[in-house]
């Protein structure tokens, strides 16, 4: 007899819906406010710590050992650029954006990100998804994602860092930077409000092995109030 077949409502993954997510985000005014889901004076210490965490990537590199600025990096489900504007333009010196809303970056290049815009510093933006997004191979010094990967079914994700994977110059780094899903039995956890998915740590090692990632390092963002799920970055590289 033939399996009975599986029940996909156990994969939360199996609940992303990528029209409902830009509905969600498209009603959102574009403020670091809702980049946040209301917690911006989470911003300052967020971008404190991911510039403290790249400039320590960098001092154990020898593709890329602190000094002069990376070449190029993209900021991915950038919203309205918090994180290129607060962080990524000052170490970089293009910055190319990806982020499905147009409102928001049309926020960044008319609103904040103009004058970085009109010399260049801002680089291409993509007004696609990630799960569509195909970069140019041989291209990023630093693929950086913070909290926009969840809009992405695991078999997306898989795709994308794979693709990103080609995406790196030697010496390279994606960077995920994510809420992690606390719950007791390490499921992965389905959110209505904003129809992603917030996975456990195990699952993200999970996927990075899928892909031929390996982790070079990583940490718990610190100073976060307890309330809120922790956060934990990964630098990645390929493996091998
Ligand atoms: N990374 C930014 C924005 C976080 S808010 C920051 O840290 O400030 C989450 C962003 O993910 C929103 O801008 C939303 O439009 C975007 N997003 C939603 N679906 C996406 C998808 N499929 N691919 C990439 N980004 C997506």
């Amino acid at each position: 007899m033939a399996d009975p077949p599986a029940d996909t409502s156990a994969q939360p993954d199996a609940s992303i819906n990528h029209a409902a997510a830009l509905a969600y985000w498209s009603s959102n005014p574009p403020t670091v406010n809702s980049m946040l889901g209301g917690h911006p004076q989470l911003s300052r210490i967020d971008l404190q710590s991911s510039a403290n965490f790249l400039a320590k990537l960098r001092r154990s590199s020898r593709t890329h050992p602190p000094g002069k600025p990376l070449a190029r990096a993209v900021d991915c489900g950038a919203g309205i650029g918090r994180v290129t504007l607060g962080f990524l333009a000052k170490v970089v010196e293009v910055v190319d954006v990806v982020e499905p809303v147009e409102k928001f970056t049309r926020e960044l290049v008319a609103g904040e990100g103009r004058g970085l815009k009109a010399v260049g510093k801002i680089g291409e933006v993509f007004n696609v998804g990630l799960e569509e997004w195909v970069p140019a191979d041989d291209t990023y010094d630093l693929v950086w994602n913070q909290w926009c990967l969840g809009h992405l079914t695991d078999a997306q994700l898989v795709e994308y860092f794979r693709r990103c994977r080609g995406a790196l110059v030697k010496g390279g780094w994606i960077v995920v930077k994510e809420n992690m899903s606390t719950d007791l039995e390490e499921r992965d956890v389905f959110d209505e409000v904003d129809n992603s998915v917030t996975r456990t740590d195990g699952k993200f090692r999970t996927l990075f092995k899928q892909c031929g990632l390996k982790i070079v390092a990583t940490e718990v963002q610190r100073g976060f109030p307890k309330e809120l799920y922790p956060v934990r970055v990964y630098a990645l590289q390929p493996d091998g």
